[in-house]
């Protein structure tokens, strides 16, 4: 038997480890410009060019490399920033691991130029496959500059699986908030095929969050202070009006460092508690300080998840924190208490619900049986759908004689009857039926939205008074992305200017007013789906506007609208669910019902 087992070359090993560090341009963002602040730097400059797939290049006037330490800097490992295990349990800097740069060297081309303060020249290096093909002297600032060229140029899979340039972009943008949300007291700018984007002057936190998202967040911001010597929370909570439908605006430092932790986002969740809508987030920059020996930060490739010691601890105080900066603001003193480091915490720790906790509650037979029973509907529907035409045949008039969208005769309409505003009891030849007039509306939205894609674009009525809107940048990125196809279905909106929106006009069957809400709503809810669940874009954007453009329970209907949205649900290919899956309509047989009165 021959062995089997070999070893990998290095640039094929080096490529996988790569892998895990950079997936994409955005990941190249994040690590150069966590370098470029380990070094120091207060002015750091990023560009962009092809959503980063051309070109990723970070400027920054930090501290230099040395002519050897430049070449050192690319070797798998090779970091200045930890010498022994010890380390592991200080660190300050946002790397430690020195992967990133011999990562980006095993899939892009490198040009790197760096010079220290105090040497006379500096050094020029360019790289490709992780091979130093040039090294010498070069004329350049103090600082350092990292252009990432073509990238996966060498590994074409992975090329391929880039998405479109807006996608791209938007995930750039992520990751340079991250890091210029973190730092506000250094001067940061983006630009993106020549055009700045960011340009985010030096200054206090409370600037740097309403430079990032936007003019509306000023007066709506709530101060986080509590200091312990177990860990220290600063930050800021927007007030419970600016919360959002969407979870985009949620950032949580720990040691300077963005973490994702659903546990520790649920403990603010909980401190707002009664004070939001369920459904929507409130906006949060928190950041926690903390002895660096309680966590560890290397249980994931990117840094992004941590661990900490005593989590619950973590979780106590956060939740405590943002209570009292809210109980403050507000006037109602009913919150009010005192942050101390007594049993008073220990007591709140065991009170919030554990994602484990959450987990099992949802994987009970209770809940099933609860949430089975929308599924059920869906699928016997689903099966039989002739079946279901047949049932709906008003009793009054031949199924032939129903005009879609025109009103019958008055005397036809007797047996439709509004109930609560939201239910239309429809009479069927066998029995009743109970429709939503939302669920159904939103159904029939859908569909039509469908078919606007496939080549019948939705009439436009052009606005009376045109609405301009304002984003912030990650939103104005997204929204220009959907422009072409928000046409086709109906929504005309021009760019105006860097980051503002004209709408010029709304689907032709949509009453007018309110525009700029609804847009805002639209984009909340597109951010929403986009953070829900895997669809494509298009996919999206149809359930996004069929959400948006249905009539919403609560909305008095005319016999004639009644007897449209009743006709129309009834002439969609799958009228019995919304496209989430609900209900549009319950039908009850009058055998059925006979049978439940004794007949
Ligand atoms: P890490 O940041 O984990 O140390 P990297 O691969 O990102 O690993 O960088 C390797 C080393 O290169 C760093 O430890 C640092 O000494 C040096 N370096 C990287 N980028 C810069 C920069 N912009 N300015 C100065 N030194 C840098
Ligand atoms: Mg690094």
């Amino acid at each position: 038997m021959t062995d089997i087992i070999q070893l990998l070359p290095d640039n094929i090993a080096n490529q996988i480890a790569a892998g895990e560090v950079i997936q994409r341009p955005a990941s190249a963002v994040k690590e150069l410009l966590e370098n470029a602040v380990d070094a120091g730097a207060d002015e750091i400059r990023l560009i962009i060019t092809d959503a980063g797939k051309q070109l990723v290049n970070v400027v920054d006037n930090g501290k230099g490399m040395s002519e050897t330490d430049a070449r050192m800097s690319f070797e798998r490992h090779a970091t200045s920033k930890i010498r022994n295990i010890d380390d592991l349990f200080r660190i300050r800097t946002m790397g430690f691991r020195g992967e990133a740069l011999a990562s980006i060297a095993a899939v892009a081309e490198v040009e790197l130029k760096t010079k220290r303060k105090e040497d006379e020249t500096g050094t020029l290096l360019l790289m490709d496959n992780s091979i130093v093909r040039v090294q010498e002297p070069v004329a350049a600032q103090d600082g350092t500059s990292i252009s990432m060229k073509n990238l996966f140029f060498n590994v074409p899979a992975r090329r391929n699986f880039l998405k479109s340039n807006a996608a791209e972009l938007r995930h750039i943008i992520d990751e340079f908030i991250r890091v210029a949300m973190a730092f506000p007291e250094l001067f940061f700018s983006m630009q993106s095929n020549g055009q700045e984007v960011f340009h985010l002057e030096k200054g206090s936190l409370k600037q740097r969050i309403v430079q990032i998202l936007g003019n509306n967040y000023s007066a709506k911001l709530v101060s986080v202070q509590e200091q312990t010597d177990y860990l220290n929370i600063s930050g800021f909570v927007g007030k419970p009006e600016t919360a959002k439908k969407t979870r985009g605006d949620q950032y949580l430092f720990v040691n300077n460092r963005f973490i994702k932790s659903a546990y520790l986002n649920h403990a603010v969740m909980n401190a707002f508690n009664e004070m939001i809508p369920r459904d929507s987030y409130p906006m949060y920059a928190l950041f926690i300080d903390l002895d660096p020996a309680q966590l560890d930060i290397n249980v994931h490739p990117t840094k992004q998840e941590i661990k900490f010691e005593d989590e619950k601890i973590v979780y106590a105080f956060v939740q405590s924190a943002v209570k009292h900066a809210l109980a403050q603001f507000s006037i109602t003193p009913t919150l009010d208490f005192e942050l101390d480091a007594g049993i008073q915490q220990m007591d709140a720790v065991s009170k919030p619900v554990s994602i484990q906790q959450k987990n099992s509650a949802s994987s009970s037979t209770l809940f099933q049986s609860f949430s089975q029973k929308h599924q059920a509907h869906f699928i016997e529907k689903r099966s039989d759908l002739k079946h279901w035409k047949d049932m709906y045949e008003p009793a009054t008039v031949p199924d032939t004689a129903i005009p879609s969208l025109l009103p019958l005769p008055v005397e036809t309409h007797t047996a439709l009857q509004q109930l609560h505003q939201s239910y239309i009891v429809v009479q069927t030849q066998t029995g009743l039926m109970l429709l939503h007039q939302q669920n159904a509306h939103e159904r029939i939205w859908y569909e039509k939205l469908q078919e606007a894609i496939s080549g019948k674009p939705i009439a436009i009525q052009q606005s009376l008074f045109p609405v301009s809107i304002e984003l912030s940048v990650a939103d104005a990125v997204m929204l220009e992305e959907l422009l072409p196809d928000l046409k086709v279905l109906g929504y005309q909106i021009e760019p105006f200017g860097k980051q503002a929106f004209v709408l010029q006009g709304i689907p032709a069957d949509l009453i007018q007013g309110n525009e700029k809400s609804a847009l805002e709503k639209i984009l909340e809810q597109y951010k929403h789906f986009t953070n829900e669940v895997k669809f494509s874009r298009r996919e999206k954007l149809l359930r996004t506007l069929a959400l948006q453009n249905a009539i919403k329970a609560g909305t008095i209907l005319s016999l004639k609208e009644m007897q449209s949205l009743t006709d129309s649900l009834f002439e969609c290919a799958i009228p019995n669910t919304t496209p989430n899956g609900k209900p549009t309509y319950l039908a009850f047989q009058k055998e059925e019902l006979d049978k439940m009165f004794g007949r």
